[in-house]
C-alpha cells in the first residue's frame, strides 16, 4: 500500500492516536500518502462516538499545521468520513469550499429512510439493504463524495444472501460507475474476524458476492485502512486487502483526489 485515505484519530473518541501518529506510522511503512477521514460531526446531531462539532476546528488546523510540517517527507490530505442526509447538502458544500477539504468520503452508518434515522448495523432484514443502497445512490448523485466507504457494510448483519443483496449490490455499483465514484475495500471487515453467518462462515465484509460484481464490471476501486489504531494503518488486515483484491481482479486506484 502507497497511500491510505481512511484514517481515524482519538478525536471521533472511539480511536486512538493524533494526526501525527498517525504520520509517523504512514512514513514508517512507506506510504507516500496519507489522507485523514475521521468520522465527521454535524452542526445539530450527535450520534455519539464522533467527533464533537467544537473539535472540528482544532482537527482541521492540525492536519493543515501537519500538510506544512511533513511536506516532502508524505502527502497528506485533509478528509472526512461522513454520512449523508439530504438536509446536510450545505454543509457538505460548505465543508469542501469554506473548510478547504480535499474529499469526502460516503460512510453510510446512519442513514435517513423516510425522515426517519436508521442503523445499518441493526437491519431488520434485508429489505433494509435495499433502502439503503438507494440512500448511496442518492449522495452518489449529488456529486460531493469521492468515494464510498465500505459499501457493502450491510452484509454484518445476519442474514442468507438472497435477491435483495443482488439489488442492493447493482443499486450501489450502478451509481458508483453513473456518477464515476470509487468503491472502498475496506481492511477494518477482516480486522473484525471470521463469524458463523447463517450462509456459512464468513468475514462480516468484504463479501466476496459482492466485490465479484465489482471486479466483472472493472470499477474503479481503492483499499481503505479505516485504521482506528496508528499500528493499524499498514497492517497484516490491510496486506490481505491487497491479496484478496488482486484475487479478485479488481480495478484498483491510489488516489481518491479528483
Ligand atoms: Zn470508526
Ligand atoms: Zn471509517
Amino acid at each position: 500500500m502507497k497511500a491510505n485515505f481512511h484514517t481515524h484519530t482519538f478525536r471521533c473518541l472511539h480511536a486512538y492516536g493524533n494526526e501525527q501518529d498517525y504520520i509517523l506510522e504512514a512514513i514508517e511503512k512507506g506510504l507516500e500518502v496519507i489522507g485523514f477521514s475521521d468520522h465527521a460531526p454535524f452542526p445539530d446531531i450527535d450520534y455519539g462516538l464522533r467527533m464533537k462539532f467544537d473539535d472540528l476546528p482544532e482537527h482541521l488546523a492540525e492536519v493543515d499545521k501537519m500538510k506544512k510540517k511533513y511536506s516532502g517527507r508524505i502527502k497528506i490530505y485533509k478528509g472526512l468520513e461522513i454520512e449523508y442526509h439530504p438536509q446536510y447538502i450545505d454543509y457538505y458544500r460548505s465543508l469542501l469550499s469554506d473548510s478547504g477539504l480535499d474529499y469526502l468520503l460516503l460512510g453510510e452508518h446512519m442513514y435517513t429512510c423516510e425522515g426517519r434515522l436508521k442503523n445499518i448495523f441493526f437491519a431488520e432484514s434485508t429489505d433494509d439493504y435495499v433502502e439503503y443502497a438507494e440512500n448511496i445512490a442518492q449522495a452518489a448523485s449529488t456529486g460531493l463524495f469521492s468515494c464510498i466507504a465500505h459499501p457493502d457494510i450491510m452484509m454484518l448483519n445476519d442474514f442468507a444472501w438472497d435477491e435483495n443483496c443482488d439489488k442492493a449490490r447493482d443499486i450501489i455499483l450502478d451509481a458508483a460507475q453513473e456518477y464515476d465514484v470509487i468503491l472502498e475495500y475496506n481492511a477494518n471487515g477482516f480486522r473484525r474476524g471470521l463469524h458463523k453467518y447463517s450462509d456459512g462462515v464468513r468475514f462480516p465484509y468484504p463479501d466476496e458476492r459482492f466485490w465479484k460484481s465489482v471486479s466483472e464490471r472493472g470499477l474503479k476501486t481503492i483499499i481503505g485502512s479505516d485504521c482506528h489504531i496508528p499500528g493499524q494503518v499498514c497492517d497484516k488486515a490491510v496486506e490481505l486487502s491487497e491479496k484478496e483484491a488482486k484475487k479478485l481482479g479488481l480495478n484498483l486506484t491510489e488516489s481518491m483526489i479528483r
